[in-house]
């Protein structure tokens, strides 16, 4: 579904990714960890079109997407929630939903807010609150949901833990391995490494731009350097 090859980037002169080979299949969680400025988000950047890489091969469903603007790569089906979420606080959940399917036809946005309601409950319940009085991991259920409207091959997560209890993170990953179950491909970037590798098919480690690590989310969560590195244990 995506293959990172070779990829570096940064912003100006500044190089942060040196030479990052990742791969995310068809139906698979694959998780990025690492530490705060390891270049997580800048990976992501890349990969949705937002900064141009330095050099090396991003390929998205079949076909590369260096020169493609980034709502051409939404319209393919690579979707992004960025960490800040970037909601319409002053709209209903349902006014926000409904502008995630700025690409899609009235009846397959039907259709997804159907499969989103059934997805997140508490949207459903809550489709006419506005946004902004909504908690922390409320918003982060709406920015996914806002995300799935697009009808994405490929769900990006940046940091969705952030602000969230450990319970709360813990539901969240549940609604993310659901939608994994629909089909959805999804690269989760997390700073919170034991619940992403919990529930990653795959993951990666990230450390200065550079990727040191990876395997299946058990065999890293086993592994004594990430035990001692990102689990604290
Ligand atoms: P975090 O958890 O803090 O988001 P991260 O792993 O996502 O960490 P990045 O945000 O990719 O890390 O940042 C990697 C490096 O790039 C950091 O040194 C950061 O200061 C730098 N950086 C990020 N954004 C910019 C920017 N717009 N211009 C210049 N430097 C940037």
């Amino acid at each position: 579904m995506l293959t990172l090859e070779r990829l570096s980037a940064g912003y100006g002169r500044m190089q942060i990714l040196h030479e990052i080979d990742l791969r995310v299949g068809a139906g698979e969680i694959v998780a990025l960890v690492g530490a705060n400025g390891a270049g997580k988000t800048t990976t992501l950047r890349s990969i949705c079109g937002q900064i141009a890489p330095l050099s090396g091969t991003i390929t998205f469903d079949g076909a590369v997407t260096a020169g493609r603007r980034p709502d051409e790569l939404v319209r393919a089906g690579l979707v992004h929630v960025p960490e800040d979420r970037a909601l319409f606080g002053t709209l209903t959940v349902e006014e926000n939903l409904r502008m995630g399917a700025w690409t899609r036809t009235a009846e397959q946005a039907e259709r997804s807010l159907a499969e989103v309601y059934s997805l997140f409950e508490i949207l459903s319940e809550r489709r006419t609150t506005v946004a902004e009085t909504f908690s922390g991991g409320q918003q982060q259920m709406l920015a996914i949901g806002r995300a799935l409207m697009a009808g994405p091959k490929l769900l990006m997560l940046d940091e969705p833990s952030t602000g969230l209890s450990p319970k709360l993170t813990w539901l969240m990953l549940e609604a993310v391995q659901r939608i994994r179950d629909t089909g959805v491909s999804v690269l989760l970037v997390e700073q919170n490494a034991k619940q992403a590798l919990a529930i990653a098919d795959r993951a990666y480690v990230l450390e200065s731009g550079s990727i040191v690590l990876q395997g299946t989310g058990s065999e890293l969560a086993d592994d004594p350097r990430v035990r001692k590195a990102y689990l604290g244990l």
